[in-house]
């Protein structure tokens, strides 16, 4: 057996200079962290040849006495992590990710066509919940299902929580979808069990976003009023690139007409996970779920986030400070979203040149904004550096350096014939103290 750099070095020198980016360059995306060690070391161990479609004791395949207890091992320490009782909450780690997890819950408890509403993707939602513009349904959630948006308040930023109950009266979802992948501040997930209960509908929470913060016991946990929590496992919880559904099992309330809303939720969920949308589950990642839920049951675990959030605020406080306009005027959570008109730009234009000096983002849009073609913001966040050390004083320096950069990629804007990307890109080489500050 040879290993990748002897037998395909083409490959592992590209691995290794992405590693070498990611290495070098501040990483603020939101989403993106780095995990463990022991995280890859599951991702790259032997778990990976084996087939086990089915769930533990009812495999559709032999040889699988280890894959069982690693399946179960990664339920309990789901349920243990976040403080679920056995009787009342059943898991189901095979969801390959995010999407396919949220698709599941949705194949689970609608039949076609059934409504469903979530947070819009301009306003801070996600794909999965919906997502679809004039022309066109983008996400399989809105082409499979009706979806009806509900959206941030343009001037404040928050949720507009009163016409989310007014729309779900009328139309009627059979699930209202709490979560977030753009938004800085807590979910009101009180408000969201009424607004279902009024109309009869499952409340699902994605927590992809929040699931390490709500782990660490730092922000409200979804799951005292929710019928159903969706996570990935790779974004604040640091593990493996999967997703994971909880669901409550059990009988819980009466829909307004007086029908009993029956929680089945357990066969119906699994069925959708296996064997309505996937084959064999990914044993390797299912191991990494496993021992990512264990550090996150850590006290270092608990002392990361805090600081993941102290880090956020820090960066919040010192955007403002240089006179960026943020919505929603801060944060409660790991992300902060960022109006990067008042310096010139667009959100495009401004993700282009942070590339440029080694710091990673994304372009989003801000409340308000016309077009999610041409959004006026960009998302940053402070997951993946403070995993790499990073403290206040190091994000307040972070602050300076994105500064630095955008005032100077606007007066590059301005300078050039045309806002040309290709011009930022000569300013860019050509600007030496920045690119000193960024790799020092
Ligand atoms: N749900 C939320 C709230 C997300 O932010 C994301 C990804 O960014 C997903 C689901 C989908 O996850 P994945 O990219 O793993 O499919």
């Amino acid at each position: 057996q040879t290993n990748l750099e002897t037998s395909d070095p083409e490959l592992a020198a590209i691995i290794k200079k992405e590693k070498e980016r990611q290495r070098e360059g501040l990483e603020m995306i939101a989403s993106e962290n780095y995990t463990s060690v022991a995280v890859l070391d599951c991702l790259s161990s032997c778990l990976t040849n084996k087939y086990s479609e089915g769930y533990p004791g009812k495999r559709y395949y032999g040889g699988n006495e280890y894959i069982d207890m690693v399946e179960l091992l990664a339920q309990a320490r789901g349920r243990e992590l976040f403080n679920l009782d056995a009787d009342k909450w059943g898991v189901n780690v095979q969801p390959y990710s995010g999407s396919p997890a949220n698709l599941a819950v949705y194949t689970g408890v609608c039949r076609p066509h059934d409504r469903i509403m979530g947070l819009d993707l301009p306003d801070g939602g996600h794909l999965t919940h919906g997502f679809f513009t004039p022309t066109k349904k983008i996400s399989a959630t809105s082409i499979f299902f009706e979806s009806m948006p509900y959206k941030v308040n343009p001037t404040t930023g928050i949720i507009d929580y009163d016409k989310l109950a007014e729309a779900a009266k009328t139309f009627r979802p059979q699930v209202i979808i709490a979560g977030i992948s753009c938004y800085s501040r807590l979910l009101d997930y009180k408000r969201f069990r009424e607004i279902c209960d009024d109309v009869g509908a499952y409340l699902m929470a994605d927590m992809a976003h929040v699931a390490g913060l709500v782990a660490a016991g730092l922000i409200p946990s979804p799951f005292e009023y929710a019928d159903i929590v969706s996570t990935t496992t790779h974004k604040t919880l640091r593990g493996p690139r999967a997703g994971v559904i909880f669901f409550r099992k059990g009988v819980r309330s009466t829909k307004p007409n007086g029908d009993k809303v029956l929680y089945d939720l357990e066969e119906r969920i699994n069925q959708a996970v296996f064997p309505a949308l996937q084959g064999g589950p990914h044993n390797n990642a299912i191991a990494g779920i496993a021992t990512a839920f264990k550090q996150a049951k850590s006290p270092e675990f608990k002392e990361y986030q805090t600081r993941v959030i102290k880090n956020a605020k820090v960066l919040c406080k010192g955007l403002i400070e240089k006179g960026y306009v943020v919505a929603t005027g801060g944060t409660d959570v790991h992300l902060v979203l960022v109006d990067v008109r008042t310096a010139g730009l667009t959100g495009a234009k401004a993700e282009y040149i942070l590339e440029l000096v080694g710091i990673a983002c994304n372009k989003n849009t801000v409340p308000g904004d016309k077009s999610a073609l041409n959004p006026s913001g960009i998302r940053l966040g402070t997951p993946a550096l403070t995993t790499r050390g990073l403290n206040e004083k190091d994000i307040e320096q972070v602050v300076s350096f994105i500064d630095e950069a955008l005032k100077a990629g606007a007066e590059a804007a301005k300078a050039a014939a045309g806002p040309k990307l290709a011009d930022y890109h000569k300013v860019f080489n050509d600007n030496e103290k920045i690119k000193n500050k960024v790799n020092d």
